[in-house]
């Protein structure tokens, strides 16, 4: 009961890519990068476990972007003719790669790095992917010419490589979809439609991760512009209860969401961000404790799972290690009261 897991991203070591930086450049290419970031995931698993976290991820250490770094493997992208374009409804500019063919699979994406991390640790692992909604926000498109139709394009992509990582022996299969709470009429009207195509046949659990974003100035800014409540989920939640996916990771650390809306996910397993990720400030584990008690009065224990509000790969590692043991602390302090 109230197993810990994280979003996703965590830090890079210092010898693998520049850190405290998004999107910094690898150190190595080729094989000593394959083998670098295997060295990486090695460490960050030790440092989940040693943690008290329960759902272990790589912590996204075979990737620079966490929408591009998938696009790479995928025909029919490309990534010598970027564009720069405002993406989430224009919050931030992105330079962004271009679909100028029917895309295709021609191997596996990640089949590697799952096969290698699934050998390193015995614990449940989480295996993360951009969703197709924010894979479409996330790129420019000069073949589909609709963005439903390139989102189903990119759902049938991630729902082959899913199925394979799953044989691989992933637990949990997540999607991250933060657009979703940028285009709330299009995830009722196609991105829920896109994302349960991604999740189809999995028997493994699978799940979406929506948020407000890192902690970098641009989301901090756009924050400030929601109001005392951050009432977007209202209208996505309902949405996602009625999918197929079996778990919705939000933030609620030091967010001003509702926390009353948790009562519309019911039926699904939430996963409760009580590490805030944009600021320097170590949560207690007695902070921990206190959001995952909040959390309680709408979600029931068997189905919460203590998270992280978003990924860390923007903090230093030190300061993410702090937070990670932060978690795994106060979720050990509830779980003690509860009998779990
Ligand atoms: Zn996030």
């Amino acid at each position: 009961m109230l197993e810990t897991t994280i979003a996703g991203s965590l830090p890079k070591p210092s010898w693998l890519a520049e850190p405290e930086k998004l999107w910094a450049p690898w150190r190595y290419d080729g094989e000593d990068l394959w083998r670098a970031q295997c060295d990486a995931a090695l460490v960050v698993l030790k440092e989940q476990e040693n943690a008290g976290i329960d759902i272990v991820s790589d912590g996204e250490m075979f990737r620079q972007h966490f929408v591009h770094g998938v696009l790479r493997r995928i025909d029919g992208i490309d990534f010598e003719r970027m564009t720069t374009m405002g993406i989430r409804a224009d919050r931030y500019k992105a330079e962004v790669p271009t679909v100028t063919t029917a895309l295709r699979r021609p191997t596996s994406i990640h089949g590697r790095e799952v096969a290698f991390t699934r050998s390193q640790t015995t614990r449940k692992l989480k295996f993360t992917m951009p969703g197709p909604m924010t894979i479409v926000d996330t790129i420019a498109d000069a073949h589909y010419g609709d963005r439903p139709a390139l989102a189903m394009a990119f759902a049938e992509i991630l729902n082959a490589e899913a199925l394979e990582l799953e044989a691989l022996g992933v637990d949990v299969i997540q999607f991250d979809e933060p657009a979703f709470n940028v285009y709330m009429q299009e995830v009722a009207t196609w991105g829920i439609e896109a994302l349960e195509r991604a999740a189809r046949g999995l028997k493994c659990k699978t799940a979406v991760h929506i948020c407000y974003g890192y902690g970098i100035q641009a989301n901090l800014d756009w924050k400030d512009t929601l109001g005392d409540e951050w009432a977007q989920y209202r209208e996505t939640f309902p949405v996602l209860a009625d999918s197929a996916i079996d778990q919705v990771s939000l933030e609620c650390a030091n967010s001003k969401v509702p926390l009353e809306l948790l009562g519309l996910l019911a039926g699904k397993d939430v996963l409760v961000g009580a590490i805030d990720v944009a600021t320097d400030q170590v949560e207690t584990p007695e902070q921990v404790a206190a959001t995952i008690r909040a959390a309680m009065e709408y979600v029931p224990a068997e189905r919460l799972y203590p998270c992280t509000n978003c990924g860390m790969v923007p903090l230093s590692r030190e300061l993410s290690l702090a937070k990670l043991q932060a978690l795994g602390a106060g979720a050990a302090i509830v779980r003690a009261e509860v009998g779990g």
